[in-house]
């Protein structure tokens, strides 16, 4: 089979001794298989800049959105009230969720175009007594605006509402100082900027609030405080973990340590991004969100003018020769997408670009 690197917001692209990790099939109760558990989850107290006095992390089987619904259904009680800032489809998911479970909630919907301002939260906080918590996106990937969480969280803080932020496509990517941002709940999952596989998510939560939540979940297997509880212990999880993406997501976070921490995947990230932007440009494709807001992780862009093909076309063409994108997601406009993080260098950019030129020199060659 012909194999291609994803320019995808993950699952992404992983080096083979990533890979390599899932060749063993490790036992679950087996003690050295908790003790990766132990580790993983110390570790990512680290990468949040947290200390365990304070915060725990939590692993939770499932892909991303299991984590986000984990802790909107298990941390917010019945008489609480949710904030939901949404400026694209993973902030309207968490919508979704709680109606779902038949959490109340208020939506601040923003244009996905802009990031949510904290001057608004704070109006509705105020004049909103009963609400309790906010919650949001940091990397909306449906268009790849970074959303400015720190000013939010400030505004949450001040207020005493308890702050959730679905991290997911940003955490490991983008350094996020949890507790200094007001952050109580942070969420991410084993396939986005970690570099892992798909299989678990992860959360790393505030440990009073946490506890406060014991008896609250509205569901068995997603109930956030009992699967804490139960890996606490000792690092057991609570029913089958996946444990071939947990050797993969423990080697993910060595590497990522050898690269330099999250600062070093930052910058290749971000001249990744700066990079294919601006090759992008050259060829008359421009990005739908300004650079202030554009994030480092995914960048959605507009059609040239005058172009008549189809996405499929362009990928197919594109994947034919090693690189497979994302079709867009923003509703307004005719979009698409393409990642620039996992195991990809400013040379695949460089060569995803040089396709795109040729593709578009091909087509307009075959229409006229
Ligand atoms: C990937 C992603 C999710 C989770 O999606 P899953 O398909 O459930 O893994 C949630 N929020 C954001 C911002 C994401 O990028």
């Amino acid at each position: 089979m012909k194999t291609y690197k994803l320019l995808t917001p993950g699952p992404l692209t992983t080096t083979d001794t990533v890979k390599k990790q899932m060749m063993f099939d490790h036992c679950t109760w087996d003690d050295d298989y908790k003790k990766i558990t132990q580790e993983i989850r110390a570790g990512l107290l680290k990468l949040a800049h947290v200390s365990p006095d304070e915060y725990t992390a939590v692993l939770m089987q499932g892909s991303g959105t299991f984590g986000v619904e984990s802790v909107l259904t298990s941390v917010i009680g019945t008489g609480d009230e949710l904030l939901i800032c949404a400026n694209g489809a993973y902030g309207e998911r968490m919508a979704d969720i709680a109606s779902h479970a038949g959490i109340k909630y208020h939506i601040y919907n923003e244009h996905y175009n802009k990031v949510p301002d904290a001057r608004k939260v704070a109006e509705l906080l105020d004049e909103n007594p009963h609400i309790s918590h906010v919650s949001m996106v940091h990397s909306e990937t449906t268009s790849g605006i970074l959303n400015d969480i720190e000013a939010v969280g400030k505004v949450v803080k001040e207020r005493g509402r308890v702050f959730i932020v679905d991290a997911m496509s940003s955490f490991g990517g983008v350094d996020i100082p949890v507790k200094d941002w007001g952050i109580d709940f942070i969420i991410s999952s084993a396939n986005k900027c970690i570099q892992g596989v798909p299989g678990f998510s992860f959360v790393i939560a505030r440990k009073d609030l946490l506890m406060e939540s014991e008896g609250k979940a509205r569901s068995l297997s997603l109930d956030l405080y009992d699967q804490w509880k139960t890996m606490e212990v000792d690092g057991k999880w609570r029913f089958t973990s996946p444990t071939h993406v947990v050797l993969a997501f423990a080697q993910a976070m060595k590497e990522l340590e050898e690269e330099g921490g999250i600062p070093a995947r930052n910058r290749r990230y971000t001249e990744n991004n700066r990079l294919l932007i601006k090759k992008m440009g050259e060829l008359g494709i421009h990005p739908y969100i300004d650079s202030t807001h554009q994030g480092p992780i995914i960048t959605t862009f507009f059609y040239p003018e005058e172009c008549h093909f189809t996405f499929s076309q362009m990928y197919e063409y594109i994947k034919e020769r090693g690189y497979a994108i994302y079709p867009g997601k923003v509703t307004e406009a005719e979009t698409f997408r393409i990642g620039n993080i996992g195991e990809i260098y400013p040379e695949d950019v460089e060569k995803v670009c040089e396709l795109m030129k040729n593709f578009l020199e091909e087509y307009n060659h075959e229409e006229n």
